[in-house]
């Protein structure tokens, strides 16, 4: 059978090119390694989709002072070639940096109050990017990816990692086992997860997905968080672990190795070929308001 005109059928000369991780999740669910995709391949199908990915950040205070790297380095490797929309949530409009962007790719800022607890500021993302979806997303584009603001693209960050809906293997715990993740303990929490239970730990500083499944969860996730604060309890690491228990009973459908989210500061590993998204070392009582 013909290839549809402009569909590339290459291959790469040896599938899979390593055995040294895994290349699916127990419900079968990819998980991107490199090594795992053919881009060429992957591009030539996305491609003539004419895709937008909105991209969510926030800088609220001094997390200003990350948007310039994080944008110039978006520009070299995130989703290059594609519509990106970066969607920018700070309380200090004027110091959003003017950093120059390829075609059809977009800043929109968007205001937002200041708080004094970094908690707070990271928790309400979820309540407001569930907004944002209802409000202005909305037909405007086909994906969207959450990021953390505190870091920087290092190498290719494309279309393999788009999805229904993706989460991000966190970096500090994928070498270990289920029962020393960090999730939520305390029953009384509704980011409750049982020891025994549980996946991969994921990162709260990457997820994204269709709008529609990043809608659903992040209405869960903000539900749940504000149900615990009438409560007077707060999950152990805020979003996070609301995330955390999302993905339990909701499995991602893509799921992203820890080149997707590294952190600067983490110790190397001889299965990570190539760092792609990592945190930078930040000095948190210069930085957080608390
Ligand atoms: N954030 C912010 N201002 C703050 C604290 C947090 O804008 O004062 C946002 C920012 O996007 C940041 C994210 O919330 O990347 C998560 O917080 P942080 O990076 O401090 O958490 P960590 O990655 O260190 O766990
Ligand atoms: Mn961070």
């Amino acid at each position: 059978m013909l290839a549809p005109e402009g569909l590339l059928y290459t291959q790469p000369t040896v599938f899979p090119s390593r055995t040294d991780v895994v290349f699916a999740s127990p419900w079968l669910a990819p998980i991107v390694w490199e090594g795992s995709f053919n881009i060429a391949l992957l591009d030539s199908i996305y491609k003539p989709m004419n895709l937008t990915i909105a991209t969510t950040v926030f800088a609220v205070g001094k997390y200003v002072a990350f948007l310039k790297d994080f944008l110039e380095t978006a520009e070299i490797h995130y989703m290059v070639g594609y519509k990106v929309d970066y969607y920018i949530f700070t309380d200090r409009p004027g110091d959003v940096p003017n950093v120059t962007l390829a075609e059809g790719r977009r800043v929109r800022v968007m205001k937002v109050p200041s708080s004094n607890r970094w908690q707070e500021i990271s928790a309400r993302r979820m309540e407001m990017i569930q907004l944002l979806i209802e409000n202005t997303i909305r037909g405007q584009a086909d994906y969207i990816f959450c990021l953390d603001v505190d870091s920087k693209f290092h190498a290719h960050f494309g279309v393999e990692a788009l999805g229904r809906l993706v989460a991000t293997i966190h970096p500090s715990f994928w070498t270990l086992q289920r029962d020393q993740f960090t999730y939520e303990r305390r029953p009384e929490s509704r980011a409750y997860i049982p020891l025994g239970e549980g996946d991969f730990y994921y990162g709260g500083a990457v997820f994204g997905g269709l709008l529609e499944d990043v809608r659903a969860m992040t209405k869960t996730c903000s539900q749940n968080f504000e149900a615990d604060t009438a409560n007077g309890i707060e999950a152990a690491w805020q979003e996070e672990s609301h995330l955390n228990r999302y993905f339990l009973y909701n499995k991602p459908s893509k799921l992203l190795s820890p080149e997707y989210l590294w952190m600067d500061v983490a110790g190397w590993n001889k299965e990570i070929k190539l760092v792609r998204f990592s945190g930078v070392e930040k000095n948190y009582a210069e930085i957080r308001p608390n």
